[in-house]
């Protein structure tokens, strides 16, 4: 090669090396970091397949594959959309030029890493710190209160999640171990969504559960989804024996019956329980004057009302308040089935037995302001969750994505539904 040839060969390189330093950094910037959330169920959008699926970070639409006739590369085509990422390695690619972003270039979107898989060194912000959070829109929110979205009637599976992210030593384990969860299809994709809550860093200052869901729905034959209303009780003994039983069998681990079960005492001796039901008094409603007579009952007197004697107290005590008695609809409110006495208790302190326990998480039903819920239908029930931020201590009512402060003295007017109690003494 002649000297003037190898200059020549030398600058084409320099300017091709050019161009596509250029390229790369204008594709980077077509990112729309507003639009991306990553909560949604990993499948292609055109072709529904689950496997070797790629996000594009322009419109944050899931597609299949790279390679040249794959929905992802048609989608670069299409759509002129040339940066996605691969859920699975955390890798991002040019397309349809097809390169994979180098290290360096990449570490440039760890951003965009934490979002779609955050991660955990330690628990000392989740303990210590006070501070509210902004998301890219400016919207303030507390990491660990994240309202969860309504795809119609998933707000009996909303408020469960939410009580079990608020349990510290289920959400300090699922917050610290995802890497031992990856056989632990159930409990990693709850470690993933917890994960996100407890975020300091969201885009987006409100998450969805739809991967996880999607999957219950899947492994319960649609029992409980998205879009068919359920018990929430029903939900959480389902999840419960579900995430324990897999923790058992993968990783020889029983935490979630260390933590939740208790025992009772029985005639025929000693059984074990995940919640205790506790049953109102049936109540005829009359009107005294122009006044409504609702009749209120102390906790403590439900449980003394309990046959059995408890034998062994757990870490997180659960009471599922029996509302729902389809046999006496003269109980309820507006011709509704639901028994509206109200359920009075310290949320400081409660006495069982020897034990003294604080609340952590209160499920109660919605009153009509929800335009979810009406009450022409009888059947249909709303439910929001009251939880604890015990770092500023004060009480977050979540209602699916709205989240606001409620007064402590205030949680017992509420109809009350499910409630989690930790035990402090
Ligand atoms: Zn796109």
């Amino acid at each position: 090669m002649t000297k003037r040839k190898i200059e020549d060969s030398l600058e084409a390189d320099t300017e091709r090396k050019k161009i596509s330093t250029r390229d790369k950094s204008l594709y980077l910037d077509t990112i729309n970091r507003k639009v991306l959330d990553f909560d949604y169920e990993k499948v292609c959008c055109v072709s529904l397949s689950s496997t070797n699926i790629y996000g594009c970070l322009v419109c944050n639409k899931y597609f299949r594959g790279r390679s040249m006739d794959s929905e992802c590369f048609l989608h670069s085509i299409n759509d002129d959309h040339h940066v996605f990422v691969n859920f699975d390695t955390l890798s991002f690619h040019i397309l349809p030029e097809n390169y994979q972003l180098d290290e360096q270039t990449a570490s440039s979107l760890n951003d965009i890493r934490q979002q779609i898989n955050p991660t955990y060194k330690d628990l000392k912000d989740i303990y210590q710190d006070t501070s509210l959070k902004r998301d890219l829109a400016g919207r303030e929110y507390r990491p660990g209160f994240i309202g969860l979205s309504n795809f119609g009637a998933n707000d009996y599976s909303n408020v469960i999640l939410q009580a079990l992210a608020h349990v510290p030593p289920l959400r300090d384990y699922l917050l610290l171990y995802p890497e031992k969860l990856h056989k632990t299809k159930l409990v990693g994709k709850l470690s993933l969504l917890v994960r996100k809550m407890y975020s300091p860093n969201l885009f987006k200052s409100h998450l969805s559960a739809h991967e996880l869901m999607q999957f219950v729905s899947s492994s319960t034959n649609k029992r409980f989804s998205l879009h068919h209303e359920s018990e929430p009780k029903d939900f959480l003994m389902w999840l419960l024996n579900n995430m324990h039983k897999e923790l058992v069998s993968e990783l020889q681990n029983n935490m979630i019956s260390s933590i939740f079960q208790g025992k009772v005492e029985l005639p025929s001796g000693k059984s074990k329980f995940w919640m205790l039901t506790l049953t109102l008094p049936s109540v005829t409603l009359f009107k005294d004057g122009a006044k409504l007579e609702i009749p209120q009952v102390a906790l403590e007197d439900l449980l003394a009302a309990k046959k059995y004697k408890i034998a062994k107290a757990p870490q997180f005590l659960t009471f599922y308040i029996k509302r729902k008695d389809d046999t006496q609809k003269i109980a309820g409110v507006n011709g509704s089935n639901i028994n509206p006495t109200v359920v009075k208790f310290n949320p400081s302190q409660l006495k069982v037995d020897t034990h003294v326990y604080k609340l952590i998480a209160n499920v109660v039903y919605s009153s009509g302001q929800n335009e979810n819920y009406s009450l022409e239908r009888e059947d249909q029930a709303h439910y929001k969750i009251h939880v604890l931020d015990e770092v500023r201590n004060e009480w977050l009512e979540i209602d699916d994505l709205k989240v606001k402060p409620i007064e402590k003295d205030l949680l017992f007017l509420n109809q009350t539904y499910l409630q989690f109690w930790q035990k402090i003494a």
